[in-house]
Order: C-alpha cells, then structure tokens, then sequence
C-alpha cells in the first residue's frame, strides 16, 4: 500500500492542507484509491516543539513515504532566527534529504479566471505552461561560494556557476518525458551566448533530442524567454532550465495566473517520488481566518496522484472536479469578481468533495 506522508506546516499550511487531505479522504471512500496517510512536523511547527525545523524523524518518515504533500512553512513569529533553524531550512534540508532535483511548475490558468491576470484575457485565457526546473544544482550549490576581502580591502561576493553533463541530462529526461505526455514541444531555456555552462547545457539537451524523435525541441535565451512569457505566453509548452533561471521564470509565469492561491508544484527525485506542494507561502497575514485558497494545494494532489502515485485518471478527476466548482462561481476572497459567490477555506474544499462526489 502506498505512503503519503502529510507536513501541514504553519501560517495557512495546516487549513489548507486539511481540505487536501478531505479531498484525498474522499477518493479513498468513493473511487477505490488506496492509500495509507501520516502526518509529521516540519518549519515552525517543528522547530517549536522540537528546536529543529526539519527533525530526524519527519526526514526519516519522508523518505520511507511514497510521497509527501507539504502547506508551507515561515512566519513572523521565527524570523529573529539564526538561519540553521529557521523554518525555510526545513523546506531545503527535505529538497537535498530526498534528492528532488526536478521541479515541476505548473502555470495554467483556468479560463474562468481570466480576469485575474494582469494581461489582457485574450493573451492568457487558457494558458497551460509546465516549467521544468533543476532544484539541487547550478549557481544555488555551486562552490566555491562566499565573500572575501582583498588585500586592498575591497570586499568582493562570489558564486559559482556549475553543472556537470550527468546533471543536464537527469533534469533533461524529466523534461522531455514530460512533453512527451504533453503536445510534445519542449523549450530549454540557457544564456548560452555568455555563459559556458549553459553552452554545455544546450549541447546535452541537444543530444537527449535524439532519444525523443516525438519531441520538438527548441532553444531561447532566458532574456527573450522573459519577455516571451508576457508577451506571447502561450507559445510555450513545457520548458526546461537552470535552478537559477527556472527560479524567476517560474514565478514569473505563476503570476501571469493572478492567482497564487491556484498553483500547485512538485520536486521529483529520480525515481518519481515526490514531494507535493501550492507555490504559495504561509501567508501569515490572513492564517487563522478561514478565507486561504485551497485550491492550489488540492491541485497538488492532483500532481501527486499523476507523478509518483500512477492514478492519472484521479487526477483528472480532481482537475475537473475544481474546474466545476469555479464554473458554479464559487470564489475564495484571493481570485473574486465583483459576481462571484464569495466562500472560505473550508466551503471551498466541500464544494470540491462534492463535486468529486
Ligand atoms: P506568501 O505566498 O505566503 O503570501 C503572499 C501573498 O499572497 C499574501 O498576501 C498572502 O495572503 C497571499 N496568499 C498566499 N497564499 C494564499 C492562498 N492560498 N490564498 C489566499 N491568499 C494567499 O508569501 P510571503 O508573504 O512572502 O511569505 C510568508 C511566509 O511564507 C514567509 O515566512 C516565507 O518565508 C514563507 N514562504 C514559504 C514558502 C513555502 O513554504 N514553500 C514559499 C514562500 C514563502
């Protein structure tokens, strides 16, 4: 039997995962789903009860889980920190703990959304964007890293840039597996005029092309994919990339949504366990009042059903089922119209469990 191991987290992490976690309920009692469920400390959480953000124990447990659905973590209350133990350091020692060096990001917007983007309707209504980016290497862990002072005094900061061809190709294969189940169009996105790392980085994507004859794969500087993104965003399918590009660009097509509530993501390791999570923090500023989006991390069981649970058909079901309930008008206060049936975190999940129903 499959083990999903759940980290509600701080702030909103523990309302909404809570509606996930009815919703997973949901497709255990009524669509067959089996499936065993845990629940560990992480973030503030952890680090209150036991003076570690990520303890031994909740590590151990995610590894020995199929996959691991995550709220979000950090909060005010843990900001005087030192930063070994602040609540950010939980996140990343469960990133590097299980290896998870694909990072799926997903920007879709749902058509009835289409007012919530800062563009017009007509250039995102419908956009459907997977980015595809590495999460254990590159400029992020490269070293040597640090600040140094000189002889004359002069400090100087100093990253490296660094990817090794075995890397390149791991995060490839995630990338082009994924446009293959997709349209089969694939984007990797390098600075391969300036930098030789990503010269290289290219070169390997090119290579993988051979091993994907189905996929089209094509080549932009991050510069131009940045401006693409507002431009034009629906020319892109999947696209693939650095930790360092696939950090901004990723937020930058997750806000061409208008709806950071909405966004699910996952961080594979290479046998497709994973972990599950909304793009979203814990946004302190409204937990405790029942009106957070679940959406985003009810989308993020979706992702787990299709990467490391093989239950596509649930997934969809899932998709579907949200699609529903946006189509009744219903409307967390984060993406309401000025029409919309305004409801709170809790009425939200029911009317997905209800739909799933
Ligand atoms: P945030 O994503 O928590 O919030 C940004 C804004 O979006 C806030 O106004 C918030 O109310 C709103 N928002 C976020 N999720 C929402 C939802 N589901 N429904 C409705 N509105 C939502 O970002 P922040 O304010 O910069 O960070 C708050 C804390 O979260 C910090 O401690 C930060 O370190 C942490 N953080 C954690 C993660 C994570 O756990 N993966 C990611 C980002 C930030």
């Amino acid at each position: 039997m499959k083990r999903v191991l759940v980290l509600p987290g701080d702030g909103i992490g523990p309302e909404i995962v809570a509606e996930a976690v009815k919703v997973i309920q949901c497709l255990r009692e009524r669509h067959g789903l089996e499936l065993v469920l845990e629940e560990a400390l992480v973030g503030g959480a952890a680090y209150d009860a036991t003076g570690q953000p990520l303890p031994a124990e909740t590590l151990e447990r995610a590894r020995a889980a199929d996959a691991v659905l995550l709220g979000a973590v950090g909060g005010r209350k843990w900001e005087g920190l030192d930063i070994s133990v602040r609540p950010e350091k939980g996140l990343l020692g469960l990133r590097e703990g299980l290896q998870l060096f694909a990072n799926l990001r997903p920007a879709i917007l749902y058509p009835q959304l289409a007012d919530a983007s800062s563009l017009r309707p007509e250039v995102v209504a419908g956009l459907d964007i997977m980015i595809v980016r590495e999460l254990t290497g590159g400029i992020y862990f490269g070293q040597p890293r640090g600040v140094r002072t000189g002889a004359d005094g002069r400090r100087e900061g100093f990253n490296t840039l660094v990817y090794d061809e075995t890397e390149i190709r791991r995060i490839g294969r995630v990338a082009f597996g994924i446009a293959r189940a997709r349209n089969g169009r694939l984007c990797s996105v390098d600075k391969a005029n300036v930098l030789e790392c990503t010269e290289l980085w290219r070169e390997v994507m090119t290579e993988l092309a051979a091993e994907y004859p189905d996929v089209e794969l094509s080549h932009m500087y991050v510069d131009n994919a940045a401006m693409q993104l507002v431009r034009s965003p629906k020319q892109f399918d999947v696209v693939v990339t650095t930790n360092l590009f696939g950090d901004i660009l990723s937020d930058e097509a997750a806000m061409l949504t208008g709806s950071i509530g909405m966004l699910p993501s996952a961080s594979l390791d290479a046998d497709g366990k994973g972990m599950y999570e909304p793009i979203h923090g814990s946004a302190p500023d409204i937990a405790g009042q029942g009106v957070a989006n679940p959406l985003a991390t009810i989308l993020s069981v979706a992702m787990m059903l299709r990467y490391s649970l093989g239950e596509e058909a649930l997934a969809r079901r899932i998709e579907t089922a949200v699609g529903e309930v946006l189509d009744q008008g219903l409307r967390t206060p984060d993406i309401a119209a000025a029409d919309s049936r305004v409801v709170g975190t809790r009425e939200m999940g029911d009317a997905v469990v209800a739909a799933l129903s």
